[in-house]
């Protein structure tokens, strides 16, 4: 069985081992070794990489029979008898940052509000802690962040040990270990025991800042999303470049951002209004040249067009303005990005089932669509051919009216 050497030193970064077996894992080139620093992935905690006599080491797993798997890029030398390892060690410190600021915030969120941790997470950039219980303010978030900080700058000691199930009893453990028989001891000096077989640093300061960025509820829980040391400090400074770029673009101070954005929003709102208003009084304005302009067709008014210049929305109000008026029947298109809208409608007192002729042609030019006898609306036409389309119309109308 590997010995593994992170139980006793989570610090220890390059060792010499013997190999005790040589196989293949997912076609990669896997070693047994007598003893390794390697953390295999376990316990939430994600392995470590780095190299076995400068092979690299893609992935650390715990075998069925517990011993450790170390998976390589490429093959070794047949004849290495003995390698060296070396970790990774801005990744094996990142994890270790991550793990142990989890056991002071499990610690902290028990204490302070009474809510016990049910799951934890590693990710390769977020962490997450699941607690019992679906309502947690925001209020008590901060004074948990707070305190876990505070617990950080005491500097307290963190140790590894192992007790038998005897001694179990005498340690107050936050939860009860998963496993039986020599439990590993995870100990904050005097604030929290947690069994626990990951790598952790050696006193809190070096956990490094606290930041607890945002709460969510998965299912009967609260998840709250953290990040601890390095991974802190650059959230951190990631955020002030975000709000700096948003000032620089609003040509203010960071302080006056959200103040500035409500009031552009408020007048955004305003113009909007504004602009409908001028949009519908100039279709009105549209609507008396085209229907000046329309084509007699019989005793009814037929203004078959397309309006390039128009969107959907438009569109249906200057369709809606025309067949206000008496013996109207209107065929407008427009379109937008190779898909176009058809809107074909008419005045109360003509006997035509605009439905109908909307069902019938837009079929044929790729869209479909329908409505009411008096007014109907289709879309996804081919945008290229709304002359094509619009005439088709006016000939079957035509036909309609006069046949
Ligand atoms: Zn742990």
């Amino acid at each position: 069985m590997t010995t593994r050497l992170y139980y006793t030193d989570s610090y220890l970064r390059t060792f010499s081992a013997h190999i005790t077996e040589r196989a293949e894992v997912d076609g990669h080139p896997t070693l047994r070794l007598d003893r390794s620093a390697f953390y295999p992935t376990s316990g939430g905690q994600a392995h470590d990489t780095g190299t076995l006599d400068g092979v690299a080491v893609i992935d650390v797993r715990v075998a069925a029979d517990g011993g450790v798997l170390h998976l390589l890029a490429g093959p070794l030398p047949a004849d290495a008898e003995e390698v060296v390892g070396v970790i990774d060690w801005p990744r094996r410190f990142d994890h270790m940052q991550q793990h142990s600021g989890q056991h002071l915030l499990s610690q902290a969120f028990d204490r302070l509000l009474g809510l016990e941790t049910v799951s934890v997470h590693f990710g390769d950039e977020l962490c997450t802690v699941d607690l019992a219980g679906e309502t947690l303010a925001a209020e008590g978030l901060a004074a948990v962040e707070r305190h876990a900080n505070e617990i950080v700058w005491e500097n307290r000691a963190i140790r590894a040990y192992e007790v038998s199930d005897s001694e179990l009893a005498s340690v107050p453990l936050r939860r009860a270990p998963k496993v039986t028989g020599k439990i590993r001891i995870v100990e904050i000096d005097g604030y929290d025991w947690s069994a626990c077989g990951g790598t952790h640093v050696a006193s809190t300061g070096s956990i490094g800042p606290i930041s607890l960025l945002r709460v969510e509820r998965n299912k009967d829980n609260s998840r709250v999303y953290f990040v601890c040391g390095a991974r802190a400090v650059e959230d951190s400074r990631r955020r002030r470049q975000l709000l700096a770029d948003a000032a620089a673009l609003l040509d203010t101070a960071v302080e006056d951002v959200p103040t500035l954005l409500a009031t552009r929003q408020e007048r955004m709102r305003e113009q909007e209004r504004l602009l409908r208003v001028m949009q519908e009084e100039l279709l009105g304005y549209r609507a008396q040249g085209l229907l000046a302009e329309a084509e007699p067709v019989g005793d009814v008014r037929l203004v078959a067009q397309v309006m390039a210049d128009l969107d959907p929305a438009g569109l249906k109000t200057l369709a809606a303005g025309l067949v206000e008026n008496p013996r109207v029947v209107v065929l407008l298109a427009c379109g937008a990005e190779g898909k176009g809208t058809a809107i074909f409608a008419r005045s109360a007192d003509v006997d035509l089932h605009a439905g109908q002729l909307l069902r019938t042609i837009l079929p044929r030019f790729g869209g479909g669509g329908g409505g009411r006898p008096d007014f109907a609306q289709g879309g996804g036409v081919d945008g290229g051919r709304l002359e094509e389309l619009v005439a088709m119309a006016r000939h079957e109308v035509s036909q309609q009216l006069t046949g």
